[in-house]
């Protein structure tokens, strides 16, 4: 099997999901088109993207690492850790913090899909009226 399908494969199944999947997942739903492919085909597969650029690489909180097509540019992302809302924040500001630690560490950094925990909006009012109503309580 040629390498260069299974990465297609791989692009065109994060193009269709749109979301962040996790190499089991990417796995599962490309054998159904590559019946012979086998998981660390897939695994290095992916591996081979991310240092391409073609595919993120990070750790949402799940315990398992995920994988996103970065065909509309670089993201990041803020994950509250209460509801599990994933909001996206573009790389404008993040490539500028980069800048800045690299200039001053001399550091490469690979990382290019950031994930901030956190908590929400919504989540802080929520606790915030929990708050008012304990106090009002007492
Ligand atoms: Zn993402
Ligand atoms: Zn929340």
């Amino acid at each position: 099997m040629r390498t260069s399908s299974v990465d297609q494969i791989i692009i065109e199944t994060l193009s269709k999901e749109h979301a962040h999947l996790t190499s089991l997942q990417v796995f599962e739903e490309i054998r159904s088109q590559l019946p012979a492919v086998n998981l660390s085909t897939v695994y290095r597969a992916l591996e081979r993207l991310v240092k391409l650029g073609k595919v993120s690489i990070s750790d949402m909180g799940t315990g398992s690492t995920v994988y996103e097509l970065l065909a509309d540019g670089l993201h990041h992302h803020l994950v509250c850790q209460k509801c599990g809302n994933v909001m996206t924040i573009g790389h404008e500001e993040v490539s500028r913090f980069f800048a800045t630690i690299q200039q001053q560490t001399q550091f490469d950094i690979v990382t290019n899909h950031l994930i901030l925990f956190g908590t929400c909006k919504a989540c802080q009012a929520a606790s915030e009226l929990q708050k008012d109503k304990t106090t009002t309580d007492n």
